[in-house]
């Protein structure tokens, strides 16, 4: 379907965020002064899946592989510039005071960069009116029309591609091994500026490292989990355990209290 819109600068979309940026881009953004977080998600992945299954190549390009006890899994850590009001390089007049070098997702917003979530205006910032335009955002193939977001999109999915191994390493190095099951929970780790710019650093540099398969504990807020997380023999971590230092976002209702009786 056909998607036409046109930007108002109406600025929500750079309030109260959680902006991904890749690799270079979290270095950057570190060197101005801002933070930046690792949400970790683990996905068990027993077997590979099959080469049509788009989804799944998906989640594998952007992930790194790991275990959890005996369960083989992937981990996908995103890292977020996270801001509960207005982004720090939002101008007064609602214009980007780093217009030049926005973080790509930034440029792509409100398009989506995983092919597989179904584009959705109603789940967007835009007013009404930034639909109304007579601009085209997205064409009846599905094609994105505007170069900047096009190519934009693109650059994301390499650098997510590319940066695995680097988070990978990066992981190790903060001794970083706690995530949420992907779907149902993220866990996230909020080192010190400081700690994770050298970090980054030093996990870029190292490209012969491959970090190894290292041994993950899975978090869960859910009992029925906990159970399964035990049956698959994995290493599970009760949420409510974790230290104070780390933030778990449960996307799911938790049923039941994973201490429940
Ligand atoms: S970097 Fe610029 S475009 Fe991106 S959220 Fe901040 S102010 Fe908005
Ligand atoms: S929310 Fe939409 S219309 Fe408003 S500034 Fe962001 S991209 Fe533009």
């Amino acid at each position: 379907m056909k998607i036409s819109f046109s930007c108002t600068m109406c600025g929500r979309c750079c309030h109260g965020l959680r902006l991904p940026l890749s690799v270079d881009e979290a270095s950057q953004w570190l060197a101005r002064g801002g933070s930046v977080e690792l949400f970790c998600e683990a996905i068990p992945w027993p077997d590979e899946p099959a080469p049509d299954n788009g989804p799944a190549a998906h989640k594998r390009r952007r992930s790194f592989p790991a275990v959890s006890g005996q369960l083989p899994i992937r981990v996908i850590v995103s890292l977020m510039a996270s801001f509960p009001d207005a982004c720090p390089n939002l101008l007064p007049d609602m214009r980007c005071g780093i217009y030049d070098e926005r973080p790509r997702a930034c440029r792509v917003y409100p398009a989506e960069v995983n092919p597989h979530v179904p584009f959705d205006p109603a789940t967007k910032l835009c007013p009404p009116d930034a639909w109304a335009s007579v601009a085209t955002l997205r064409d009846d193939t599905g094609a994105w029309t505007d170069p900047e977001v096009a190519r934009s999109i693109t650059a994301m999915r390499d650098a997510d591609a590319r940066d695995a191994r680097v988070k990978s390493r990066l992981c190790a190095s903060l001794g970083i091994d706690v995530a949420g099951l992907s779907n149902e929970a993220t866990v996230v780790h909020r080192p010190l500026s400081e700690r994770l710019a050298d970090a980054l650093r030093r996990a870029q540099r190292d490209d012969t490292d491959t970090g190894g398969h290292r041994d993950w504990r899975l978090a869960s807020h859910r009992r029925h989990t906990m159970q399964l997380l035990a049956q698959a023999s994995c290493h599970a971590v009760d949420a409510t355990a974790l230290p104070d230092a780390l933030a778990f976002l449960g996307f799911v209702p938790g049923d039941e209290a994973a201490t429940g009786a």
